[in-house]
């Protein structure tokens, strides 16, 4: 059995859910899009709703809490969620954990998860580090602006999970208010693609080899142009770069 395994089920304006499996341990993160998609999805490689063993939330936004009860409802696992991020999750069957932020803890047995801040305009967004026996899975999405202190936390992952939510020429001409638009390209709005193939050139010098791009918007970008912008900075680097399907109809191993 390979010791990381992603499914992706939803990531974007849509809804975001990723299921992850580090070691023995069967974790999702955010409870953005329907219980039925997620069921589905996991029936599809033979793995039960029931049986995931923890639930971390990045912060309060709909796109990432909307299916939270009828998700909770359907497992008796945990959920850990900065305290900001509990409330639209208030009426929810499974307990509740609130994790501090840099403070890091051990919800399931060996898996070691650190909790960081994101700027981005929920009262406080949060990004995840899993760690077990040496692996790691790096998880940041809904994040204004790249600094050192996430960029160190990210570094040197077996897997890392990093938005690349909108193209710049795209969102300046396309449909979106300006208003909306200046919310999204300031430093507590989105990960752009340029800023997102920086952070992996620079995380690829710390080790990194395998990249998802997460939250990809609906109408500011395309998964071409997010794909491509990485890969014409990371020409000729021996990495893995997958954009994370909103189907969540693949799985993909990593050893
Ligand atoms: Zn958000
Ligand atoms: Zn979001």
């Amino acid at each position: 059995m390979s010791q990381i395994n992603i499914l992706p089920i939803g990531s974007g304006s849509t809804g975001n859910s990723i299921y992850i499996e580090i070691g023995p341990h069967r974790i999702l993160v955010d409870m953005g899009i329907g219980f039925k998609k997620i069921r589905d999805a996991l029936n599809r490689y033979d793995r039960n709703i029931e049986d995931i063993d923890a639930i971390f939330v990045t912060h309060g936004h709909y796109d990432h809490v909307k299916s939270a009860s009828a998700i909770a409802n359907h497992t008796s696992c945990k959920v850990y969620a900065e305290q900001s991020s509990m409330y639209p999750i208030r009426n929810i069957r499974s307990e509740r954990i609130c994790v501090n932020i840099d403070e890091p803890f051990e919800p399931l047995k060996g898996l070691k998860v650190t909790m960081f801040l994101v700027p981005h305009d929920y009262v406080r967004t949060c990004g995840y580090i899993f760690e077990y026996e040496g692996k790691k899975v790096s998880y940041v999405t809904d994040c204004g602006k790249m600094n050192d202190k996430i960029f160190s936390y990210i570094s040197n992952a077996d897997v890392t999970i990093i938005e690349s939510n909108h193209d710049i020429g795209m969102l300046k001409n396309g449909p979106y208010p300006i208003q909306l638009q200046n919310r999204i390209l300031s430093k507590f709005g989105h990960l752009s693609n340029v800023d997102c193939a920086d952070t992996i050139a620079r995380l690829y010098e710390t080790g990194s080899r395998n990249f998802f791009l997460a939250h990809l918007s609906l109408h500011n970008n395309t998964p071409e142009i997010a794909l491509q912008t990485v890969m014409e900075k990371m020409e000729g680097k021996d990495v893995s770069i997958f954009v994370c399907p909103d189907s969540g109809d693949q799985i993909y191993y990593f050893d």
